[in-house]
């Protein structure tokens, strides 16, 4: 056991590791005696367990993020410090943390590493996101009642902000969203995912070692069925920062009053792949964007609309390309798809393709399973009649749908309830630009497929997807409020 990480769990008698978590600045102080177990979807091992908390513990949370030493006297300067200092500690637990990540999530390793530095990256560039705190001046005169006056506008804090994260990157959004919000200067209550949690107490360990004061970081773990409405309708907290289901963010909505939003939910990313695209290009990247970490990922290509004459040179080329994601041992640096992540998912997943195959579609390859391997899938002549056309995968599965024309393609996109990504392969430019003003997602991208990565452009999601937008510069903006003050001159 690494040695920051060595007082955050213990072997208990059965000879299990068992973890402690953060409230108010303490790791022992969990008042619900329940606990539930986190196993490694490739194995079933148990691998840890974790305090279910119960409602006492979330409001014993939210009771010190309220009365932590005033983050607002916490300097700009010294919050960059501890982010600084953040990135040193993950750095050096880089390999120990992504291990982590691959034991309790079950993807591979070298996609684990990827999002330690991932995050990493994320804690470099806060210099550049804290900047957006800096506000802005405005003169009055271009209006005739404000001649005589100028604002300045500035960002303040919300105050208490509930993060509620979900499995796929454990590390990278939970901490793509505690950043920002640390960094205007709130308080935080972090939520994991059940299936994951792991990662974010070790995230949360690290930020207290980095010099996160008393209670400003506090982690609540627990089924989010049973804890998240005590923490959304709680009135003491001022923003929820969500990303997970739709039908999750939606009770959010119901319930949250009058908080701060921010919702990054499902997503059922089009690919529109035209005559005179690249096909080359176009077979190697809607592979890499369909089955990376399995396809459990808002922004995986999960519905390719094809322009018919060049459907069969494509599945010829995608046939080809799909063959070397090998499938194996999550923990092994030569695999590339790991498990899914839990029972509940593999069967959603089995039942789509299992509807597309009754109704009439085509299977190319795939369709199998091994405990919760599911194997890379690539379905044709999938109809707008299947479930597959229309509901979010979130597993390897590649349903190939012919169309007339670009503008069936975009009829096709647009119909989605979701609304968080697409992307375009033609070699026209003009054409592309044409169409991704007409397609209503969040993000467009043209000649690769959507990747959200470190959040360097903004991201988010339109209708069903979401509320607000993630990314370097705009996170901070859904976790602050403007504050503006107006000046007179005689
Ligand atoms: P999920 O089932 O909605 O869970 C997400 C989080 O919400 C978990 O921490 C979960 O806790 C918690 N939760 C469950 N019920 C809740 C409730 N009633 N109130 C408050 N919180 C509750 O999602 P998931 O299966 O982990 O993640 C997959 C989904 O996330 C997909 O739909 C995917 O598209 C979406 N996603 C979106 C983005 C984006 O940027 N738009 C990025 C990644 C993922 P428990 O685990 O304890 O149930």
């Amino acid at each position: 056991m690494n040695n920051i990480f060595s007082d955050i769990s213990y072997i208990n008698k059965d000879g299990i590791r068992q973890y402690n978590i953060m409230i108010n600045g303490c790791w022992r102080c969990v008042m619900s005696n329940n606990t539930f177990e986190v196993r490694n979807p490739a194995n079933n091992e148990l691998i840890g367990i974790v305090p279910n908390c119960d409602i006492g513990d979330v409001n014993y949370a939210i009771e010190s993020a309220k009365t932590a030493p005033n983050l607002k006297t916490f300097n700009y300067i010294k919050r960059l410090e501890i982010m600084e200092n953040a990135k040193k500690l993950l750095l050096e637990n880089a390999h120990y943390l992504a291990e982590i990540i691959t034991k309790e999530s079950g993807k591979p390793l070298s996609i684990s590493e990827g999002e330690v530095e991932a995050t990493a990256e994320r804690l470099r560039l806060t210099m550049q996101e804290i900047n957006v705190l800096n506000g802005e001046y405005l003169s009055g005169e271009l209006v005739s009642d404000t001649q005589n006056k100028f604002a300045i506008v500035i960002r303040k804090p919300v105050g208490i902000v509930a993060t509620i994260t979900p499995f796929n990157y454990p590390l990278f959004i939970a901490a793509a969203k505690i950043i920002p919000a640390i960094l205007a200067g709130n308080t935080v209550i972090a939520k994991p995912a059940s299936d994951t949690p792991l990662s974010l107490i070790h995230f949360v360990r690290i930020l207290e070692m980095a010099g996160m004061p008393k209670g400003t970081i506090n982690i609540i773990t627990g089924r989010g069925s049973h804890l998240g409405d005590t923490i959304v309708e709680n009135k003491d907290i001022d923003a929820i920062s969500f990303t997970g289901s739709t039908n999750v963010g939606e009770n959010i909505v119901k319930k949250a009053g009058l908080k701060k939003l921010h919702l990054e939910l499902g997503g059922k990313a089009a690919a529109i792949v035209l005559a005179d695209c690249d096909i080359d290009n176009a077979a190697k990247t809607i592979c890499k964007g369909t089955f990376r970490n399995s396809g459990q990922r808002c922004d995986a290509v999960s519905r390719i609309l094809i322009e018919k004459s060049i459907k069969d040179k494509f599945i010829e080329k995608v046939l080809i390309e799909a063959q070397k994601y090998k499938i194996g041992d999550p923990m092994d640096k030569e695999t590339q798809i790991g498990t899914v992540i839990n029972e509940k998912a593999l069967w959603h997943i089995d039942g789509l393709v299992k509807d597309a195959l009754q109704k009439g579609a085509t299977l190319l390859k795939g369709g199998n399973y091994k405990g919760l391997f599911y194997e890379p899938t690539i379905l044709s002549n999938v109809t707008t009649d299947m479930r597959i056309a229309w509901e979010e995968i979130f597993g390897p599965v590649m349903p190939i749908i012919e169309v007339n024309d670009y503008n069936q393609a975009i009829e096709i996109s647009n119909k989605s309830e979701y609304g968080l990504d697409s992307c375009i392969f033609t070699e026209n430019i003009n054409f592309a630009i044409k169409i991704s003003k007409m397609l209503e997602d969040g993000s467009v991208t043209i000649n690769s497929t959507p990747a959200h990565g470190v959040g360097h452009f903004p991201f988010g999601g339109n209708k069903k997807s979401g509320i607000g937008r993630e990314g370097l510069q705009y996170s901070i903006d859904e976790l602050t409020k403007l504050h503006t003050i107006i000046f007179t001159e005689k």
